[in-house]
C-alpha cells in the first residue's frame, strides 16, 4: 500500500486523470528527516528513545494531477500531518510540534517559475522527476522550525527567566549559586 510512495512524478509525462495518496507510515521512513529530527535532539539534556519519535505517524492525504498553465505540470495537492519531537532551543528539554500542512504546490524545473498562478507554490524539481516519497520528504524537511521552542510558559523551564539586563550582567554567575548555596 505504502510502495505507492515509490511512484515518480514526471514533469515530462502528464498524469491522466489524477492520482490520490491516502495512507499513514511513520516519520522513520523518511530517513533525510530522521536525521535532522535527531541531530535537532542531539540538543536535549536528556535524550529521548528514538521509537518515541521516530514512530510518529505521518499522515498523508494527496492528490497528484496535471495542470495546464500555457504548459502542463504536476500539481500536488491536499494535506501533511505529524509531529515532530525537537528540542527546545531556550530550556532544551523535548517539545511536541503538532505540523499541519496544505499543500498546493506546481512542480516544475527551474525556469518555470516566472509566471505566478494564485493558490499555487512552485516546487522547483532538480531532475525532471522526483519520487512521491522525496517529495513529501523535502517538504516535510523544509517545515522542521530550525530554532523550536515552547510556547507554552508552563512547560518550558527557563521561560519566565528575566532577559539579561545592565544590571544582572554586572553579577558573577556564582554569585546566584553562592546563593543558592547559602539558602540550604
Ligand atoms: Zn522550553
Amino acid at each position: 500500500m505504502s510502495n505507492s510512495l515509490l511512484l515518480n512524478i514526471s514533469l515530462r509525462k502528464p498524469i491522466n486523470g489524477s492520482y490520490t495518496i491516502d495512507l499513514v507510515c511513520e516519520i522513520k521512513r523518511f530517513k533525510k528527516l530522521s536525521k535532522i529530527i535527531k541531530k535537532d535532539l542531539d540538543c536535549l539534556e536528556e535524550s529521548i528513545n528514538y521509537e518515541n519519535w521516530s514512530s510518529q505517524n505521518v499522515e498523508i492525504n494527496i492528490k497528484i494531477t496535471s495542470k495546464n498553465f500555457g504548459k502542463v505540470l504536476p500539481v500536488v495537492s491536499g494535506k501533511l500531518k505529524t509531529r515532530y519531537q525537537l528540542a527546545c532551543k531556550n530550556c532544551l528539554k523535548p517539545l511536541d510540534k503538532e505540523i499541519k500542512l496544505a499543500l498546493a504546490l506546481i512542480l516544475c524545473s527551474n525556469g518555470d517559475t516566472e509566471s505566478e498562478i494564485n493558490g499555487y507554490d512552485f516546487w522547483e524539481l532538480s531532475d525532471d522527476r522526483i519520487k512521491i516519497h522525496d517529495l513529501i520528504e523535502e517538504v516535510l524537511i523544509m517545515n522542521v522550525p530550525l530554532y523550536a521552542k515552547h510556547d507554552d510558559r508552563k512547560n518550558c523551564i527557563t521561560f519566565n527567566e528575566p532577559q539579561v539586563t545592565k544590571q544582572t550582567t554586572l553579577v558573577s554567575p556564582f554569585a546566584t549559586l553562592r546563593n543558592q548555596l547559602n539558602k540550604k
